[in-house]
């Protein structure tokens, strides 16, 4: 039988194990022009949390009692599509299921390189590129400017990073443990981090990391991390406005700051973006990242969680910070 995981309920608040559902089915079978897919790796990314809502964003809600989606990596294990051979390795917008048959459009055949098939997930995938999407075109960073990270040790904010010390910048992360601290530091190479939880007095604490101001804000979480960066901004700063992971969970009536007082003070840009927004640029961006990645000047980590039953818990645990890195299934 062929195991798959379904929508159970639609979380109020936080999501838990129960608004998922483990299924079985028949094994599936390619009939004519269709490949049978085995997955093999799982992306779970904060925006799926989005998707499990009723209300449309810019992707469709996903259905009640239907399979969940997300990235996966997956190997062609019979095909009747002359486009594609057993052994195939692809990378898709494909359903939780162990096993699926595809037409095979819009999926991109991958190098089949053991040690690199995660990474379509992450660096070399969309959380790769829209890190360098958001920062070039919209932090336009230049060197010598101060560029602070929120969610700086996650699958995005961790190559922001990397790309704003590749331009020259000087780059402070915002994150949620010591231990990421540490791993920002010494693996990325930030060169200050803060820890959001143990922090008493954040706009403090970025002040001191900043002495020159902010230039740059790649915002990945919203709520009081942002609104305490955005006391320190810089005159002409960019704000890319990638996520906000701190209010996905929110059910009361979010009230903040007003942010309009000192986006017109300091004559700053705050610009909002979907990564599919900038699909024109996405080979220059992949072309680019592969060829930081193999000359050493960009690297990246994962957290890797093994096990398909694994994937609703993996999920949750985005929500946790469980992750360091992309946080990514192993099948
Ligand atoms: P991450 O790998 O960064 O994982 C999520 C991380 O968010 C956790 O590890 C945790 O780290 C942090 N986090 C969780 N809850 C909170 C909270 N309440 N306050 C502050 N931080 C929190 O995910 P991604 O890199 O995939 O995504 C990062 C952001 O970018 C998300 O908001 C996502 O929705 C967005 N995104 C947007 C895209 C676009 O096209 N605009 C495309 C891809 C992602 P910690 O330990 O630091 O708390």
């Amino acid at each position: 039988m062929n195991k798959f995981i379904l929508l159970n309920s639609r979380p109020v608040g936080k999501p838990v194990l129960s608004d998922f559902r483990f299924a079985t089915e028949e094994m599936p079978v390619a009939d004519d022009g269709e490949i049978l897919l085995k997955t093999l790796y799982v992306s779970v990314d904060p925006y799926l949390r989005g998707r499990m809502n009723e209300e449309k964003s810019y992707v469709p809600s996903f259905e009640l009692g239907k399979p969940l989606q997300s990235g996966i990596i997956a190997e062609v294990t019979d095909s009747n599509n002359s486009g594609y051979k057993i052994g195939d390795i692809i990378s898709g917008n494909l359903e939780w299921k162990e096993y699926q048959v595809s037409t095979g459009k819009g999926l991109q055949t991958i190098p089949n390189d053991e040690n690199y098939l995660s990474a379509y997930l992450g660096i070399l995938g969309m959380t790769g590129i829209t890190a360098y999407i958001g920062l070039t075109e919209i932090g336009v960073p230049k060197s010598g400017e101060t560029l602070i990270v929120s969610g700086a040790a996650g699958a995005v904010g961790s190559i922001v990073g990397q790309i704003g010390k590749i331009v020259g910048c000087r780059v402070i992360g915002i994150t949620g443990s010591d231990q990421k601290i540490a791993l920002l530091k010494s693996k990325f190479h930030f060169d200050e981090a803060i820890n959001y939880k143990s922090t008493v007095d954040l706009p403090r604490a970025i002040k001191a990391a900043c002495p020159d101001g902010v230039d740059i804000y790649f915002d990945n979480v919203g709520g009081k991390i942002s609104d305490a960066v955005l006391n320190n901004i810089n005159k002409h700063a960019r704000i890319p406005l990638c996520g906000a992971i701190s209010m996905y969970n929110d059910t009361s009536q979010l009230l903040g700051p007003y942010v309009q007082p000192v986006l017109v003070s300091k004559s700053a840009l705050m610009q909002g973006f979907i990564v599919s927004d900038f699909a024109d640029k996405f080979t220059r961006a992949k072309k680019q990242l592969i060829e930081w990645l193999m000359n050493g000047e960009l690297t990246y980590h994962e957290t890797i969680v093994e096990g398909f039953d694994e994937i609703p818990q993996a999920f949750l645990g985005l929500f946790e910070g469980n992750n360091e890195g992309k946080m990514i299934v192993k099948v």
